[in-house]
């Protein structure tokens, strides 16, 4: 059995050789759970960004060439090689990311069901005839590969977010320069280690570590790189748009979410109970998916609180190492200092803390599952992405107030609603402008369901059979003189 640490690199993966910074600069990986450093990895820049894409327009030229079958084959050792390490992998995600072990254990499950999902893909890139307006010419239509593809990618599922861009992206033909969050380096450079293992050609996956600035800054700049997708913030995604435009290069981005719990009088409130504590506390409330804001409608907003808060009470936080433990750290100290001003602004407009509000050490990365009552418009969580484990909730009369509230954000990534009334469950989902809908279900994502947010929660769609599309450019051929 392969341990964490033999699945740790400290260097930086291109064209199949593991390498320094150019400059020989390295940056710390910090345990959130501790504060301790873990290793370092290269501060990488702009020269190494070159020499990856280098390498991957390099390797573009073969592995575009190869079949489907072959492409698809490569991709089921990925998958087997991720499942062979589920344990290692795991234990390497938790010890730089926090979240509890069974969740980084499901997390790397996903990451090889995505990439499997993703070799069944690569055998259906079908392409059309076109039944032709003129009788002496032909119309087909095929799909072709789009070139080196650069994917940065966030520290909140470091290696399931990668693995949703790597596996199309191959499974098209393309190749990979992966620029992972400074913050969980190892979980994306292990997939250097897997690579080897699998077989996958040099230089078809490169994972570069350092800085983020300059390394997308060269990924949007260069004409070498045809597409750009990314997995962030809003305010950083937007960044990548306005620097993707000069090379005019296609675009797909995760960005971030709002996401509204709407309980209805008509729910079942024990399963509305349970979806809200998955949708909110997964991930310490680190996830896009999360839920932001928890409408409950008045006629059970006072048993809603008091059972919500009696199940988020179980919840156990500490080392994700642990066994037991169910809430880890938050990813840094930045993070835990936003949820404890986003608490202070809520308390001071009339929010009520129900439970948990504060650190009880001031220096660690932990901070307790919080629920704060007859929360307002006007507070910022009601705007922000909190993207921690603060759940507020809300009172509401209407369905027709509520669709409202739930639809006041620029952003539209997912939304849940609580519902028994089969006729209010397509009126609501429908009216719901966002991008992925949970009714009656609080965890909703799976590989062979389509990802992708409307408004400013993105751009494009991953996973699913949809998820390919944005790594294909289509060719239409003419012959003529027939
Ligand atoms: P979060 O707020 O969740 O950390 P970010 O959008 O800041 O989300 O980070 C997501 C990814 O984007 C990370 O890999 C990060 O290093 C990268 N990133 C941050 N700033 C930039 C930038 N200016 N150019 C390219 N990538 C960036």
């Amino acid at each position: 059995m392969v341990s964490w640490f033999e699945l740790k690199r400290e260097k930086s993966f291109i064209g199949g050789v593991w390498v320094e910074a150019d400059s020989g600069a390295s940056i710390e990986v910090i345990d959130p759970a501790t504060g301790e450093i873990i290793g370092t990895v290269p501060n990488g820049g702009a020269r190494d960004a070159r020499r990856a894409i280098g390498a991957a327009k390099t390797a573009f030229e073969a592995w575009s060439c190869t079949t489907a079958d072959h492409r698809s084959k490569v991709l089921r050792r990925l998958s087997t090689c991720i499942l062979d390490h589920q344990d290692a992998l795991a234990e390497l995600l938790t010890r730089e990311q926090g979240k509890p072990l069974a969740e980084a254990r499901l997390e790397v499950g996903a990451s090889a069901a995505y990439i499997l999902w993703f070799a069944e893909e690569a055998r259906r890139i079908y392409g059309d005839i076109i039944p032709s307006p003129w009788p002496d010419r032909r119309i087909t239509v095929t799909k072709e590969p789009v070139g080196v593809v650069g994917a940065i990618t966030p520290w909140n599922f470091p290696s399931s977010m990668l693995a949703r861009k790597i596996g199309p992206a191959l499974a098209a033909g393309c190749t990979v320069v992966a620029k992972p969050a400074t913050q969980t380096p190892y979980s994306a450079l292990a997939y250097g280690v897997l690579a080897e293992q699998a077989g996958v050609p040099s230089g078809v996956i490169n994972v570069l570590t350092g800085s983020a600035r300059e390394i997308g800054g060269e990924m949007t700049g260069s004409p070498d790189v045809a597409k750009i997708t990314f997995t962030g913030s809003t305010e950083v995604g937007k960044l990548l748009l306005r620097q993707s435009a000069d090379t005019v290069k296609k675009v797909s981005m995760e960005l971030g979410g709002n996401a509204p719990f709407i309980v209805f009088d008509d729910a079942d409130l024990e399963r509305a109970i349970g979806g809200a504590i998955a949708a909110k506390f997964r991930n310490s409330g680190q996830t896009c998916i999360c839920t932001n804001r928890l409408y409950v409608q008045a006629g059970i907003y006072d048993r809603f609180l008091e059972r919500f808060a009696a199940a988020a009470a179980n919840l156990t936080v500490g080392s994700g190492l642990e066994s037991g433990i169910t809430q880890g750290p938050l990813i840094d100290r930045s993070a835990v200092e936003k949820v404890e001003q986003i608490v202070a602004d809520a308390c001071t407009k009339g929010a009520r803390i129900v439970l948990g509000g504060a650190r009880r050490d001031p220096d660690s990365l932990f901070f307790p599952p919080t629920i704060l009552a007859d929360a307002r418009p006007n507070m910022r969580c009601t705007q922000e992405e909190i993207f921690g484990p603060l759940a507020p909730v809300y009172k509401f009369e209407t369905e027709d107030e509520v669709i409202k509230l739930a639809n006041d954000t620029e952003y539209g990534l997912a939304c849940y609603f609580y519902s028994r009334d089969l006729s209010r469950t397509y009126r609501v989902s429908e009216k719901l402008k966002y991008g992925l809908v949970g009714v009656n279900e609080g965890l909703i994502t799976t590989e062979v369901a389509p990802f992708g947010g409307v408004k400013q929660s993105g751009l494009g769609t991953e996973g699913s059979k949809y998820g390919i599309a944005d790594f294909l450019n289509i060719k239409y051929t003419c012959v003529g003189g027939i």
